[in-house]
């Protein structure tokens, strides 16, 4: 009985879910459906109609994470996400999946199958390349960013939505994880064995970063500027060739609105990386490489100049349309996203929560090397965050970290 209390479906119950409480397949609908999450938290379900061929996601958020029952995390994850995906398809048309229904006693959501995409993470590691990225995901961030915050919606309003996304479980989380645990010899770190020196050396041992990131906390925390998605890696974005879906905003609350855009580049860097240590021969790396640097130039630019021509159209609030606000207001976004992917950078190499970019990396050596790369880069885009502002800056940081 799906109405009455709560339990983790498995695959039978999903299927038998969608059936009883979903009009999208025929009456005569031969449904088969198979698990294929493999985040931490959630169960995601693929229910395939074998007639039609037509399929639907169902994501399940239990009161216990996926792996392990002893970390307990708020369900309410699953309404956020449900919300802020409605909310993201009306701001950003095209870039989310469509939800079909959201259930808050079974936790779980319905929404369309986007398994025609593949998951960006993957095809980066694969070397692939997607010349519309930086196009689609500019517009994705100018629009949620800036048509969620108090220069375009009204105050009042804007404070309800505040309240709708408050998200307190999952924002400790980030808390935690990314702005505290690595910078500190935190028990919980889990950091390659080659690589502890060096983070020892150039992390735990400054003062001045200790500083720089417990500030940054304090505006994770306290800066309501934007609705952010709160999880932009490139394991949140299903891309091919010509379109890009944003998924899994379950962290989604009112945060600082560079921290998306920082995530992305973040990632972008991860990818970078990767390829350096991974693709043999000299011609294609160096290819690769460029195209990856092209992509987290054209983030910035592109970020830049669409939400500066989004502000003259959607502008509300009457001080923002005092000369040189504007500017100031998108440099400071600047510098949050420079923060952010160092942050970023630095999380996924000394903290609990690794990418494959990395961890994939075979060679001992090698993967010391990426990591390496990647703290000196995060500390950089930290301490430097104030004149960082350009494409070419956050390109500059990159280059020379390698
Ligand atoms: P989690 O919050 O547990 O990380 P995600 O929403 O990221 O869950 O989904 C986990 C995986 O499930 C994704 O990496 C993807 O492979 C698959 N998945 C999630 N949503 C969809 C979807 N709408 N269509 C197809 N596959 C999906
Ligand atoms: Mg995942
Ligand atoms: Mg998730
Ligand atoms: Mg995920």
């Amino acid at each position: 009985d799906f109405a009455s209390a709560y339990f983790t479906m498995n695959e039978t119950d999903a299927a038998e879910y969608v059936r009883e409480r979903l009009n999208i397949f025929a009456e005569d609908a031969d449904l088969e459906c198979r698990e294929i999450g493999d985040g931490n938290l959630n169960y995601v379900f693929k229910v395939t109609d074998l007639n039609s061929g037509q399929s639907i996601i169902v994501k399940q958020a239990g009161p216990v994470a996926r792996i392990s029952d002893a970390f307990k995390v708020s369900p309410d994850r699953n309404r956020i996400e449900s919300e802020i995906l409605a909310l993201q398809g009306e701001l950003a048309q095209g870039f989310v999946p469509k939800v079909y229904s959201y259930d808050p006693v079974m936790n779980c959501c319905v929404m369309d199958d986007l398994s025609d995409h593949e998951i960006m993470r993957s095809a980066l590691l694969n070397h692939k390349k997607f010349p519309l990225f930086a196009d689609q995901i500019t517009t994705f961030l100018a629009r949620t960013l800036l048509l969620t915050s108090d220069v375009v919606m009204g105050h009042k309003e804007k404070k309800g939505r505040v309240q709708q996304f408050t998200n307190p479980e999952l924002c400790e989380i980030t808390e935690d994880l990314v702005y505290t645990e690595p910078f500190y010899n935190c028990e919980q770190n889990d950091v390659f064995e080659g690589t502890k020196e060096f983070v020892h050396q150039t992390i735990w041992n400054d003062r001045e970063l200790a500083l720089e990131t417990a500030k940054l906390k304090f505006d994770f925390m306290t800066k309501a500027q934007s609705l952010l998605h709160g999880d932009l890696h490139t394991g949140s974005i299903f891309i091919k060739e010509d379109s890009v879906k944003i998924i899994d905003p379950e962290f989604a609350f009112y945060g600082p609105a560079g921290y998306d855009i920082g995530n992305v580049v973040a990632n972008l860097i991860f990818a970078y990386v990767h390829a350096s240590y991974t693709i043999k021969e000299e011609k294609r790396k160096n290819e690769y490489l460029q195209y990856l640097e092209e992509t987290i130039a054209q983030v910035i630019e592109l970020f830049s100049r669409k939400f500066l021509e989004l502000w003259d159209e959607a502008v509300t609030e009457q001080t923002a349309t005092v000369p040189g606000f504007k500017e100031w207001y998108v440099d400071s976004i600047l510098e949050d996203t420079a923060a952010a992917a160092g942050l970023e950078l630095c999380r996924r190499v000394i903290g609990i929560a690794h990418v494959k970019d990395l961890t994939s990396i075979s060679d001992e050596e090698n993967r010391v090397e990426a990591e390496k790369i990647c703290v000196t880069a995060g500390k950089a885009f930290i301490l430097e965050r104030a004149s960082i502002r350009s494409g070419n800056d956050f390109v500059k940081v990159l280059r020379r970290s390698v």
